[in-house]
């Protein structure tokens, strides 16, 4: 087995989307990014990638590249986990904690789940996904913006 961490953090900006875990969520502002700036599912790609230390989302897709403007992340989890499998592993499960101040996400959290799993071809038991807030204090308090962490296991196939 071997564990990996992954950290994420996108600004909140009008006249975008607000994806999270491939889930699109109702909200007055979105996510600023090259992709689709789903927060979430970088960390996770970042906490798989790092278990395997096969480096980052940055270096597999670079945000100077083209071909990733407007990507979405959920179809770029299911290519980490390719070249994931290509070297070995399997992903066991995954915890992810989402930091934001607004808006609430616990409706969402069981789609997410759902979303994620499929894309890393597992069952949702095995993916978790949490949501809290920083009490109003730092970036995320002031809702400046939303950040992420994740935990992922892998196990040698
Ligand atoms: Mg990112």
């Amino acid at each position: 087995m071997r564990i990996g961490h992954g950290y994420d953090v996108h600004r909140l900006v009008e006249g975008r989307r607000l994806i999270l875990g491939g889930i699109e969520i109702p909200y007055e502002k979105g996510l600023l990014g090259h992709s689709d700036a789903d927060v979430l599912t970088h960390a996770l790609m970042d906490s798989l990638l790092g278990a395997a230390a096969l480096g980052d989302i940055g270096k597999l897709f670079p945000d100077s590249d083209p071909r990733y403007a407007g990507a979405d992340s959920v179809e770029l989890l299911h290519e980490v986990c390719r070249v994931i499998k290509e070297a070995g592993y399997q992903v066991g499960n995954v915890d992810c904690t989402v930091i934001a101040q607004r808006p609430k996400l616990a409706p969402f959290i069981p789609q997410m789940r759902e979303k994620l799993a499929s894309a890393m071809e597992i069952a949702p038991d095995r993916v978790s996904v949490k949501a809290t807030t920083e009490e109003g204090l730092g970036f995320s308090g002031e809702g400046l913006g939303i950040a992420a962490h994740t935990v992922a296991l892998i196990e040698r196939i």
